[in-house]
């Protein structure tokens, strides 16, 4: 599911010691602690976790000082092991009834104008977590005036889960297919990338109106014609918008990194994916699931308004 940060299967293998020096473009300034601190104390009195603090991202402050956060809902184990993710595995814990309300209460505080919710993959509960996510998504909506974007599971495909997340109605879904489809067996081991596919689709179909989103990592093994590949396929399944980010390994356990791509390719990318339509697209070494995220819901609507207009015109 999410958009994380690590790297290459081809020939590397997952725990191999092999690590490639980090470009100067990949070092950032870490931005002033103050508006950091503050949030995490909020959290922590919430018992809440946000996978900007989990994930150490670089772009936390920049974020929060935006008024976007992300939120990991259902707990921090995944039943899922994929082979860029440093979650962890196993057997996760039952769910907490009182995290709905307790993130609408943190966005509400933290006057958050768009959130992102997210989780592990839950392939133990039944519904996989939706009728969660949907109380959460009610939730936040309810307190207020705060836009909620979902980053989900692929819910094993199952049309009533997702249906049931959507019928909650956040203002983006996203779901990411992480990376291109050859690499899954070693990327993401226990999902399937038409099912993927397939999610984003039936949320275009059946709810026109929602922006879908999804996001893919590279430096993971895959080529640049697989990469194109992966944007054609996820615009004709109707995706609006679109993220591609470096994936950086969170530790020796998870797959290499194949190379650090550079910025000049991200641009490139970038362009080619706003060429065959998404509406919106962020690029570059940094670029994670939830990166700006509330300007690329911004940009999206003002050119879906612009293309309106010049059809009605
Ligand atoms: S499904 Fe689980 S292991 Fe895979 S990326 Fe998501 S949290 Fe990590």
């Amino acid at each position: 599911m999410k958009n994380s940060e690590k790297s290459c299967p081809s020939e590397g293998n997952k725990g191999s010691t092999r690590e490639l020096r980090f470009p100067p473009w990949l070092k950032k300034r870490i931005p002033a602690r103050g508006e950091r601190e503050h949030v995490m104390s909020l959290l922590e009195g919430l018992r809440l976790h946000t996978v900007c603090q989990s994930a150490k991202c670089p772009n936390m402050a920049e974020c929060f000082s935006h008024g976007v956060a992300t939120f990991m809902i259902m707990g921090n184990t995944c039943t899922r092991n994929c082979g860029f993710c440093a979650v962890r595995h196993g057997v996760p814990e039952p769910l907490d009834p009182e995290e709905p309300r307790l993130v609408a209460e943190a966005a509400l505080e933290l006057h958050l104008r768009h959130v992102v919710v997210t989780s592990v993959t839950r392939d133990d509960i039944a519904d996989g977590g939706a009728s969660h996510f949907a109380a959460t998504i009610r939730a936040i909506k309810e307190r207020g005036d705060c836009r909620v974007e979902v980053l989900t599971p692929d819910f094993q495909g199952k049309k009533d889960d997702i249906e049931t997340v959507a019928a909650a109605g956040p203002a983006v879904f996203n779901h990411n297919v992480e990376t291109v489809p050859r690499l899954y067996p070693r990327v993401r081991p226990q999902a399937d990338y038409g099912r993927s596919l397939m999610l984003i689709e039936y949320i275009n179909s059946h709810h026109p109106t929602m922006f879908t989103k999804s996001g893919i990592m590279v430096g993971i093994g895959e080529s640049r014609r697989e990469i194109r590949a992966v944007l054609k396929d996820l615009r004709c399944a109707g995706c609006d918008a679109l993220t591609i980010g470096q994936y950086l390994r969170p530790s020796p356990e998870q797959l290499p990194v194949s190379r650090f791509v550079p910025p000049d390719e991200f641009e490139e990318l970038e362009e080619e994916a706003k060429g065959i339509g998404f509406e919106a697209v962020a690029s570059g070494p940094f670029v994670r699931s939830s990166y700006e995220a509330a300007s690329m819901y911004d940009e999206g609507n003002v050119r879906s308004e612009a293309a309106t207009m010049g059809n009605e015109g």
